[in-house]
């Protein structure tokens, strides 16, 4: 009898794969199974990518594997699913493949898995679905459905649809056509639908449930107890689940038989991940649709400059929906409101205090936006100039007054509010600017008899109480909402006819190239929440009210004119003078340690030790915020106008630091976003 080796990916920052013995009993273990193995002196679960009857590992170093999990193997797509983002963010195969598992697979137990695996197995899987009560499609949508439904083969597509257009109806339309051609050639398909926002699941997986009876679908994000992720999880790898629905993380769940993938609100930020492995869902998206040779659809009002460029040079195919879906509906008005003029008080100008007003009235609801949370960014003194920065950070304590806390949002280190100055002993502290906490309290001065309602991360720490939250602004329940960006992306708010926007001007001076991107994006997303159902009889033309101090902005111009193409091929020519994405590849080297000095070291050390042609190696940089949590931080931009050039140089550069003895801590992040 010939031995039987298994080579096993496992979660640790080690670039190789282990080789165990495989002396269990029963059929040999396949690729793509999960093993328990002994590593070091505790056990872990791994992939197998490999079996096979040689090993170069010696007799004497060679362990056993304990156990083959229960759970069917995980395809070689699935593999060269994470292989590729392995290699493409230069980290070990294991630790890209590992993660992506729900926690309860790779945990030791076994119990719920052979729960889960029961409980599934008893589903029916329903072949034919029959979408029920569909709006009729207007031409655009039609056009649009009926492109994406006869795509063959890799076809990526971008869904230009201004918001209230209908996008979501398309998704839908076109999913039921993938999944009835499939069930018509008695195969099987699988869709994966990925959204932006954790909170915009229920909305629509609400949609997609009422439309699908008798679909299985499921949902994968991170707001998932464990039992429930491994469940759904499951749905999706046994090709039970037909539909899923996910946030980022769900572009590596197992797909058996995808067919299309959808990314609704495409441009959004955070389909990058932005710790461990710093991947793209988006691009990781692209690829797996390029691998499998079938259609993706991005979507947007505002796509990212990325995908424009694709779109305007050919590589990806484009489809406009130009109008506002529902009968009557038009995008609303925008105006400026210029602040040296109408000064504001409570942060409020009279002008948006007036139409707030017009609102009540009229029984209308009403969207503030400002994308900062608690009551002041910062706390000073008059007196002496003291002011509350965090011991830990370069960072403001941000006040946060009904919790009576100040609260550092880089290093979560919470601190009462001092009673007086702690340098001068001045008992009149003052909070210095604005957050939604505080519009919150100068509103209910302004309206005392008025329903208001904050929505941001602070006042939805509770599970289910952001749900809660949205459910009561539908059924009418609030007429003034304040919030962060959580109340600006994709909500189908009926009753809105006001989004007055505070405080947008600091992104128009940001050092961030892709600030003023964001920003319009931002802009036209929470404009965008207004009128989505036209216009009642008697009531308010909607409206969108921005406050600011540069009126002048072209930026502010092109909102106004909802002329996203304008601003898109502007910012293109600009970027592609400036030499930055999508014109260039970028990777940024993170470097941190309890002293700055060892971080730059480090990087200067990294910016030498290697030939680099046709690579441009900038200087190591403290980070803006250099110090967290009483580490500094610094990083290095490293650039390329050839992708494949910056990759093979990553590659070789890897090795080299990998092999380098630093006290300092660091990451690679391939096409930051953030720098
Ligand atoms: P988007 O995602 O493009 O912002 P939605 O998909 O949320 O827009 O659609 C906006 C609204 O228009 C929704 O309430 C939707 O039910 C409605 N709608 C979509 N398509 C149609 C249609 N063909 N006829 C009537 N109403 C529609
Ligand atoms: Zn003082
Ligand atoms: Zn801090």
């Amino acid at each position: 009898m010939t031995d039987v080796f298994l080579t096993v990916a496992l979660d640790t920052p080690l670039d190789t794969c282990f080789d165990y013995r495989w002396a269990g009993e029963g059929s040999t273990p396949q690729v793509g199974q999960l093993a328990q193995v002994p590593f070091g002196r505790r056990e872990a679960v791994g992939i197998i990518v490999q079996v096979g009857s040689d090993t170069n590992v010696p007799a004497d170093k060679m362990k056993s594997a304990i156990a083959v999990r229960p759970l069917p193997p995980l395809s070689g797509q699935w593999l060269n699913l994470c292989r590729f983002a392995a290699d493409y963010y230069q980290r070990p195969l294991g630790e890209v493949a590992l993660p992506a598992l729900p926690k309860n697979l790779r945990s030791e137990k076994t119990v719920s898995l052979e729960r889960a695996l029961k409980k599934l197995g008893k589903q029916e899987q329903v072949h034919d679905p029959a979408p029920a009560d569909a709006p009729r499609l207007n031409a655009g949508q039609q056009q649009a459905v009926d492109a994406i439904a006869a795509a063959e083969g890799f076809a990526p597509t971008l869904l230009y649809g201004v918001t209230g257009s209908g996008k979501t109806e398309v998704y839908l339309q076109a999913a039921a056509r993938v999944l009835a051609a499939a069930a018509e050639q008695d195969s099987q398909a699988q869709i994966l639908i990925l959204i932006p926002e954790i909170n915009l699941t229920p909305q629509l997986e609400g949609n997609v449930r009422a439309r699908f009876p008798g679909v299985s679908i499921a949902t994968l994000h991170s707001g998932l107890a464990e039992g429930e992720r491994l469940t759904n999880w499951l749905a999706a790898h046994l090709g039970h689940a037909r539909i899923v629905l996910g946030t980022r993380l769900a572009i590596m769940a197992s797909l058996p038989h995808l067919k299309l993938i959808i990314i609704d609100e495409e441009h959004d930020a955070s389909y990058k991940q932005q710790e461990g492995l710093r991947y793209s869902a988006r691009d990781l998206a692209v690829w797996r649709a390029r691998q499998l040779s079938i259609p993706i659809v991005l979507g947007s009002a505002t796509p990212s400059l990325e995908t424009w460029h694709h779109a305007q040079s050919g590589r990806y195919r484009q489809l406009e929906l130009r109008e506002r879906a529902s009968q009557a509906a038009v995008l609303p008005r925008v105006r400026l409101i210029d602040m040296e003029r109408d000064k504001p008080g409570e942060g409020l100008t009279s002008t948006l205090v007036s139409a707030l007003k017009l609102r009540l009235e009229r029984g209308e609801q009403s969207l503030l936006f400002l994308n900062r949370r608690g009551y002041a960014p910062v706390l000073a003194c008059d007196a002496c100039g003291w002011i509350g920065n965090c011991p830990r950070c370069t960072a403001f304590m941000v006040l946060h007054k009904p919790e009576h806390r100040m609260r550092c949002h880089h290093c979560s280190l919470e601190l009462r509010i001092p009673r007086s100055c702690p340098t001068c002993g001045n008992i009149d502290l003052q909070p210095l600017g604005r957050g939604t906490q505080r519009v919150e309290e100068g509103l209910q001065h302004v309206f005392p008899e008025a329903r208001i309602m904050r929505i941001d991360a602070d006042s939805t720490r509770l599970k289910g109480s952001a749900q809660a939250a949205f459910d009561s602004v539908h059924r009418g329940d609030v007429d003034i909402l304040i919030g962060t960006q959580m109340v600006a992306k994709g909500h189908d708010f009926r009753n809105l006819t006001l989004v007055g926007v505070l405080n947008p001007d600091t992104a128009l001076f940001s050092h961030d190239y892709r600030a003023s991107e964001r920003l319009f994006a931002q802009l036209m997303q929470v404009a965008g929440r207004a009128g989505r159902a036209g216009q009642k009889e008697g009531g308010n033309a909607s409206e969108v009210l921005i406050q600011t101090r540069y009126p002048q902005h072209p930026l502010y111009g092109a909102v106004m004119a909802h002329d996203y193409d304008r601003f898109a091929s502007e910012l293109l020519d600009e970027r592609r003078q400036a030499g930055v994405p999508p014109f260039m590849y970028q990777a940024l080297l993170r470097a941190e340690a309890r002293e700055l000095q060892t971080a730059l070291d480090f990087l200067q050390h990294a910016a030498q030790c290697m030939e680099h042609e046709g690579i441009t190696i900038n200087d190591p940089i403290p980070m803006t915020v250099t110090r967290v949590s009483n580490v500094d931080r610094a990083q290095l931009l490293v650039e390329s106008p050839s992708r494949p050039a910056l990759q093979a140089f990553l590659k070789s550069w890897m090795a080299e630091l990998r092999a380098t003895k630093t006290r300092a801590r660091w990451s690679l992040e391939v096409d930051p976003v953030d720098i």
